[in-house]
């Protein structure tokens, strides 16, 4: 049988890679970007605004759509492509980074934890996490995995990425639907040997493409870009390596020159919210006092629609009186930068250029403010 989901590199340039990520609804060029649609929904813009920002695929988490409205409803309304209305690629996480974050019981079976809608008790195991990923039917599932906090003691980092690995393995025997792939995650905290055994074992189970999870939670980028390429360095060069949870332009370009292929991370949409925007020069804030009366769009070089249409004073009046539009606005133009380097950094990679345009960009970033994902 044909996998459901293949990638092929296209070029590279030292351990940067351009590829194509070929998924039953369609091609993405990687390395790529996943805005993060929580509850099928990229917050405040809607799947028009997706294509419209250049998007080739959206992440789902499963957590929040497995309460509300119950992946049984999205299965009926034609799995989330026909429920959001997107035709394009789409990979739900597990809902393991959402539980955890609420503190679980754990144990070898699965993680009991509280519902945040209603309070109730909600029991996930790798079966179930994959049961209700086939029933919303992206075109990449996510293994249920042990999370665990940065620093830990090295003991319980690599006691959950075992556990996780017996996850794994579960969860791919569980696993039957065949127009949907079901990925592997890379676990192991900072340390550089967890990492490169979570790889080895993971790599070994034959998953079609590999998560590394558990990185960008606050430690310093540089315990973060080692642990990367510890763990990419084990993973085969034929399958896609996606790193979880990591958006800001700095991070995913480190993980670019390690080889990585794709990024997710709510980063470029909740800072619009708070009317942060992002640009290649750095980042600020459309709420300063000195944008108040300054005709120029938030960056000259930026071709979104909103910096075709609108004036950094006119956005910062939306922000301070609070209009619902301002958010659309800014998270339009944030994710449209964040995808923009992205297809930027391809052609260098095609080019053979990419260490330059990686100095580039960094030079070029004097006021950014660094910051994990999240
Ligand atoms: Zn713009």
């Amino acid at each position: 049988m044909n996998a459901p989901v293949r990638y092929s590199a296209v070029a590279t340039d030292g351990k940067a890679r351009a590829g194509t990520l070929s998924t039953p609804h369609g091609e993405v060029a990687t390395p790529g970007f996943m805005p993060v649609g929580t509850r099928a929904s990229v917050r405040s813009i809607d799947s028009a605004d997706l294509v419209a920002v250049g998007a080739e695929m959206v992440l789902a988490n499963t957590y929040h759509l497995m309460l509300r409205p119950g992946s049984e409803i999205v299965a009926r309304l034609g799995g989330l492509h026909g429920f959001m209305a997107w035709d394009g690629p789409i990979l739900t996480d597990s809902g393991g980074y959402q539980v955890f974050s609420l503190g679980p019981k754990i144990d070898e079976e699965g993680a009991s934890f509280r519902s945040v809608y209603d309070g109730s008790l909600v029991r996930l195991t790798p079966e179930d996490s994959v049961r209700v990923q086939q029933e919303l039917g992206p075109d990449i599932a996510m293994v249920l995995d042990e999370l665990i906090g940065l620093p830990s003691p090295r003991p319980a980092v690599e006691s959950a990425m075992e556990r996780s690995l017996r996850w794994a393995e579960r969860a791919l025997a569980a696993h039957s639907r065949g127009d949907q792939a079901l990925f592997g995650i890379v676990q192991g905290g900072s340390d550089e040997e967890l990492r490169g055994r979570s790889a080895r074992a993971t790599a070994a189970l034959g998953f079609p493409g590999f998560g590394i999870g558990g990185l960008s939670v606050g430690e310093p980028p540089e315990l973060r870009n080692r642990a990367l390429a510890a763990a990419i360095m084990e993973l085969p060069a034929a399958k896609v390596r996606y790193v979880m949870g990591l958006g800001d332009v700095d991070g995913v370009l480190d993980a670019v020159e390690r080889g990585a292929d794709l990024f997710d991370c709510v980063w470029p949409t909740r800072l619009a919210r708070h009317g942060k925007v992002l640009t290649i020069d750095g980042d600020f804030n459309i709420r300063r006092a000195e944008n108040a009366d300054d005709p120029d769009p938030i960056h000259p070089e930026c071709s979104c629609s909103t910096c075709s249409s609108y004036s950094r004073a006119y956005l910062r009046h939306l922000v301070v009186t609070g209009e619902l539009s301002a958010h659309r606005l800014l998270t339009i133009h944030n994710l449209h930068f964040t995808l923009d380097v992205l297809r930027r950094a391809r052609a260098a990679i095609v080019a053979g250029t990419f260490a330059e345009f990686r100095l580039g960009v960094a030079g070029r970033r004097t006021f950014s403010d660094r910051g994990a994902g999240g």
